[in-house]
């Protein structure tokens, strides 16, 4: 690790060299202590002469394979077991084949062959952040047992599909020096794709073509449980292995029976299983302040544009890990074999209740549909809390108090867990009518796999619309969009349809996603996201000339819109003394005046 001085040394003269190598320390030498760790998961390390060695081992666990190696490895694997299989499921922007693979006892390793081998099937997925990799180590490690370490037995009850590395372009953008705040491997990828989007922001408005083969693939082998595995930042604690979904402790969320799965089935299954290989499990932290960790943790569910929101709001148990980033990196990938281990154990020995909780949530029809995780508010829990000791001191860089971690434990009795509650509760209609103006919108809602009747013939329909009030635009750009919020004000109107206008019911199991991608004040909405952003503007005017004595007609002839209009000017000075918004005030009250400004063109079946 100390040859990170190396590079600068070769780049520049030796004087260059101490003035820029003096500002730049080894990632290693800036991290807070790491207690000592050991523990049974640590025999799952394959001996230097197993010939399924992988990568990863070779390297002591201290850095990971590149992205050709992996999938080289991999490739071996399919080939020598009958029980892995290999295939893409899409390419990245760069051209990168995605790969999953397909580890099954059924005789072919296809999605019908899944779909109705009555055994629920497991979807994990390494890399959504590549520098995040421990899943990928984990996975491979994990695949050998199965094939060729005798824990085939995992398959019995159970299917397993592994997605290496979701966001391989990142993985490719590999340094030593891309994630401060963790503990190895030596090289790490980087957080977002080659056109610098956060795939783990991206599952609504489905911009990158990562994402839209993953809602492929969901839709195609239609799993009973996706693990998205990361690695956290933020403050120390003892936990190395932390992880969370919508609706733990107790939490509302839009799939309550698969949340109760996950309580009751899921998380004794697998703090059991880390526990006893010497890991440390506990939820996923959040500090509300990291230089105060008193002030308690956030508890809060995912918005549908987090892969935990995201599979919550379709009726897939999914579930967050994080692993502590300040943990060494062989503990956090033995740590993770565990979880996805138990966790396969566990969809298999309690597949009946599963495919239960999914049914049930898919069959369940909300009339009120939460959204807006993420304001606080919500119930209060405390938990004993397993921290590290930290002192402070006042830092000349920033002025105030930092924290300096001591790497000693220290336990912090009743630590508040800020509970969420939604910002907002979207009604739910019958259906939508999406007019076929809007491909965009159409195209990514059936990326989602969202049911829709297309419309043959042009349709008229009396249905309820959106005026939208109070548009706020966002000043800076946010993966790639300028998100906006928006209140409306509902009105009956006629409106024709034209033919490849689609009509979307909200009686499918995908109901719930289609409201909260619908309705303008949800903040994953497709209006939120930009998708409808040229209904913002007006496009025709009128001049001083025209509505002046327009103005002048309008008043003599309407004695209730001009007691209106002097009550405005009595009441608004801005307005009084501005000439043009005085006209305009006419303009809008016309019939000249573009009766579609600001015109939601979304219709409602309520
Ligand atoms: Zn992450």
């Amino acid at each position: 690790m100390r040859s990170h001085a190396i590079p600068c040394l070769a780049l520049f003269s030796f004087i260059a060299a101490q003035t820029l190598c003096a500002t730049v320390t080894a990632p290693a030498d800036l991290l807070p202590p790491a207690p000592a760790w050991h523990g049974a998961s640590e025999a799952l390390v394959a001996k230097a002469d197993n010939p399924w060695i992988t990568p990863a081992e070779k390297m002591q666990l201290l850095d990971s394979p590149n992205y050709a190696d992996t999938i080289a490895w991999l490739r071996q694997l399919a080939d020598a077991s009958p029980l892995i299989d290999l295939q893409e499921f899409g390419r990245t922007p760069q051209g990168r084949p995605l790969y999953v693979v397909v580890a099954t006892k059924e005789k072919f390793p296809t999605p019908p062959a899944l779909r109705t081998s009555g055994k629920p099937t497991l979807l994990a997925q390494g890399g959504i952040h590549s520098g995040e990799i421990d899943g990928k180590d984990a996975g491979l490690m994990l695949l050998r047992d199965i094939a060729f370490g005798g824990k085939d037995a995992l398959l019995d009850h159970a299917n397993f599909l592994f997605v290496p590395v979701f966001n391989a372009d990142g993985h490719e953008r590999s340094s030593e020096w891309n994630r401060p705040n963790q503990r190895g491997p030596v090289h790490q990828g980087w957080r977002t794709t080659a056109q610098n989007l956060n795939l783990n922001r991206d599952y609504v408005k489905a911009d990158s073509p990562e994402m839209r083969a993953m809602l492929r693939l969901i839709q195609t082998w239609a799993p009973s449980l996706y693990l998205d595995l990361h690695v956290t930042d933020g403050i120390d604690y003892q936990y190395d292995i932390t992880y969370g979904y919508n609706g733990w402790n107790g939490f509302t969320s839009w799939s309550p029976q698969g949340s109760t799965w996950l309580e009751k089935y899921f998380r004794p299954a697998v703090d059991g299983a880390l526990q006893q290989s010497g890991h440390i499990p506990g939820p996923l932290i959040m500090a509300i302040n990291n230089r105060d960790l008193t002030a308690g943790i956030v508890g809060g569910n995912g918005d549908p544009r987090f892969s935990t929101g995201y599979g919550d709001l379709r009726h897939l148990p999914s579930v967050l890990l994080e692993n502590h980033s300040l943990k060494p990196y062989p503990q956090r990938v033995l740590g993770t074999y565990i979880f996805i281990e138990s966790a396969l154990a566990a969809v298999g020995a309690h597949a009946a209740e599963l495919t239960a909780a999914i049914a049930a949530d898919n069959t369940a029809r909300p009339a009120e549909i939460p959204a807006n995780w993420g304001d606080g508010g919500g119930p209060v829990t405390k938990m004993d809390f397993l921290g590290i000791a930290y002192e402070e001191f006042v830092s000349p860089a920033s002025g105030v108090k930092e924290v300096r971690w001591l790497g000693t434990p220290k336990l912090y009795k009743d630590l508040p867990i800020i509970g969420d509650k939604p910002g907002v509760i979207l009604q739910r209609p019958k259906a939508y009518y999406v007019p076929a103006t809007e491909s965009d919108v159409i195209a990514v809602l059936a990326a989602h796999g969202v049911r829709m009747e297309t419309l043959a013939e042009p349709r008229t329909v009396e249905a309820e619309f959106y005026r939208l009030t109070d548009v706020k635009t966002a000043t800076e750009p946010f993966e790639g969009h300028y998100t906006l919020t928006a209140d409306v004000k509902p009105e009956r109107r006629t409106e024709t349809f034209p033919a490849g206008s689609v009509r979307i019911t909200t009686d499918q199991p995908l109901g719930e996603l289609a409201v909260v991608m619908l309705e303008p004040q949800s903040r994953d909405s497709l209006l939120a996201w930009g998708f409808f952003n040229e209904v913002l503007q007006r496009t025709e005017y009128i001049e001083g000339y025209v509505v002046a004595p327009m103005a002048e007609k309008m008043l003599a002839d309407s004695p209730p819109l001009k007691a209106e209009f002097e009550a405005k000017l009595a009441a608004d000075e801005k307005f009084a003394k501005d000439p043009t918004a005085r006209l305009q005030w006419f303009y809008a009250r016309s019939k000249f005046y573009d009766e579609r400004y600001l015109l939601y063109p979304v219709g409602l079946e309520r």
